[in-house]
């Protein structure tokens, strides 16, 4: 049967850059809720189509079934080329609308801990199965009922979108990309995930975004990075002075010592500022990957992650 036809469409749940987003339920069983995000499609993909890639891509993501990974049902387009995505539904708003309520919402290090394990064990789960996802961020990671979080938006909306609608406002933000895509790296792999998940991590501690370059373009990420971390040398990172966008610095700034991290992070103690400090680090291959960081020893020391039940909601 027509995958479209096995919905009813409900109301609007929200709108973003490249997509409208409705509530909707099976026909056969109206308890069952689901997302429907309607996908803008840009003028691009309506005269050639979608691409190959994007629909195997689409595949793949269908395939991941994770607890931590929100499920994509099916696929299915209206009209000429319009894309229609049938998510599981997550009401209960992201993991950045609880960092930025500061008034309403306290959480402990525990609660960190326990949402920083589900990141991590999602981002695993991706990389394991060949999957990047290249854009985590505190408002990808959408918040379930249980209280659990589930990672979102695999940059699936903006290969379709329109390339010259996209840039109006609320840009696409690139305070969560690692140094190596700014050198404009030619391979690249998981590694740019673990400095997104960094970048959760130390944003989730301070609960103010770690580089919060403004105005937000790629000369202040790097100026900032630098600034925060240390400026890349051949010496922290052999071969950098060699990558296509690397720009020779009229400053060095040294590596910030463990010291000057506990003073911003100290709330996660010696061990999670090791981790931190050990997914934010410059040099890619030296940067752990998802499966070393859940082999840190920051998930069994004390405080133990908070259970589901205990985590903060909306208000
Ligand atoms: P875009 O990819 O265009 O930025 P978003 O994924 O941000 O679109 O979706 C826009 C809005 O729709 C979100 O802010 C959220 O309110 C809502 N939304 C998106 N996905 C879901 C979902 N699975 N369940 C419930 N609401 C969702």
């Amino acid at each position: 049967a027509q995958e479209r036809q096995k919905y009813i469409k409900g109301r609007k749940l929200g709108s973003g850059q490249y997509a409208d987003v409705y509530s909707a339920h099976l026909v056969s069983d109206p308890t069952q809720l689901v997302a429907i995000k309607k996908i803008k499609v840009g003028a691009e993909a309506k005269e050639f189509g979608i691409s190959y890639d994007s629909l195997r891509e689409i595949k793949f993501l269908q395939e991941l079934d994770h607890p931590n990974i929100i499920k994509l049902y099916a696929v299915f387009s209206t009209k000429s080329q319009n894309l229609n995505l049938v998510l599981e539904q997550l009401p209960q708003g992201d993991l950045l609308k609880l960092i930025q309520d500061t008034s309403n919402i306290t959480y402990t290090p525990a609660d960190i801990k326990s949402w920083m394990l589900m990141l991590m064990r999602a981002t695993h789960f991706c990389h394991a199965n060949y999957v990047l996802h290249r854009d985590i961020k505190p408002n990808n990671l959408l918040i379930a009922s249980d209280g659990s979080i589930k990672l979102a938006d695999f940059g699936l909306a903006r290969s379709f979108a329109d390339p010259f609608q996209k840039m109006t406002y609320n840009t696409v933000t690139i305070w969560y990309r690692p140094p190596e895509l700014f050198f404009q790296a030619q391979y690249y792999g998981g590694k740019v995930d673990v400095w997104s998940c960094g970048c959760v991590f130390a944003e989730l501690v301070a609960r103010d975004v770690m580089f919060r370059a403004w105005p937000e373009n790629e000369i202040n990420m790097v100026k900032m990075i630098c600034d925060k971390i240390g400026t890349p040398t051949e010496d922290n990172w052999p071969g950098v002075s060699k990558m296509k966008g690397y720009v020779t610095p009229t400053e060095v700034v040294p590596l910030r010592p463990k010291e000057h991290w506990m003073a911003q992070f100290r709330a996660v103690g010696e061990t999670g500022v090791d981790l931190l400090m050990k997914m934010l680090l410059l040099d890619p291959r030296k940067r752990l990957s998802a499966e070393e960081v859940l082999k840190h020893p920051f998930w069994t020391a004390e405080p133990r992650p908070s259970r589901l039940e205990d985590l903060p909601r909306k208000g």
